[in-house]
């Protein structure tokens, strides 16, 4: 992929975080591997107002930046940690969403309830207990869970999607907050049914299951 594409993807994920409503104002962060260095959004916009230009390179391994560029968002050490933790990774999203940080700032792990929660995120979450944002602490934090999870939950914060490319980030970030939607709305009409391991179990395994394959074909589609 071409590297304005790449910057016109961004862009346009960007404006779907905001319009989805999974952050607000400056909040939440994006990005996306390109050769040895990463292109994230820079600090102190709204993601909406990004222009595809503005993403700022950052070296992977060194965490340089490019002189005279935008500064890169203050998550910028998240991002770095993740990328250099997980070489299969191309695109990581940073969301505010409400019910999420609602949830998971309660007392409550987010868990899963529902067929695509299990095939997009996997069966068990990671959970960060708060640690104050933007600082190397959280970067390790992150670091230490992100092994094989395709998405952190921060307590009192937010969430980390991760992908092979920024379309199947953004699908895991809507899954996140839609899960803890259904979460919350069945606490309040009564006990919550999870779905057990074993149930779980069954839907990753069925590699002939077409409606897995169909939803794994279409996050992997680039646009
Ligand atoms: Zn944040």
């Amino acid at each position: 992929m071409s590297l304005e594409r790449v910057r016109a993807e961004l862009a346009e994920y960007s404006k779907r975080i905001l319009r989805q409503g999974l952050a607000t104002g400056a909040g939440g962060n994006i990005s996306a591997r390109e050769g040895p260095a990463m292109l994230i959004s820079p600090s102190g916009f709204s993601l909406e107002e990004v222009k595809p230009e503005e993403y700022v390179a950052v070296d992977i391994a060194t965490g340089a930046i490019e002189p005279g560029t935008p500064r890169p968002s203050s998550e910028v050490l998240m991002h770095l940690a993740c990328y250099r933790r997980r070489p299969d990774i191309r695109a990581l999203i940073h969301t505010h969403p409400q019910y999420t940080i609602a949830l998971t700032s309660s007392g409550h792990d987010l868990k899963p309830m529902f067929a695509d929660f299990v095939i997009y995120l996997g069966y068990d979450i990671p959970h960060v207990d708060y640690v104050t944002v933007t600082t190397p602490e959280l970067a390790c934090a992150v670091e230490a869970v992100v092994g094989e999870a395709n998405c952190v939950i921060l307590r009192n914060h937010g969430a980390i999607t991760l992908g092979e490319n920024l379309k199947q980030a953004f699908w895991r970030a809507c899954t996140v907050e839609e899960g803890a939607r259904i979460q919350l709305l069945a606490a309040t009409a009564g006990a919550p049914r999870f779905l057990s391991r074993e149930e779980a179990g069954r839907l990753t395994a069925l590699s002939s299951e077409q409606y897995r394959q169909q939803l794994l074909a279409r996050m992997r589609t680039t646009s």
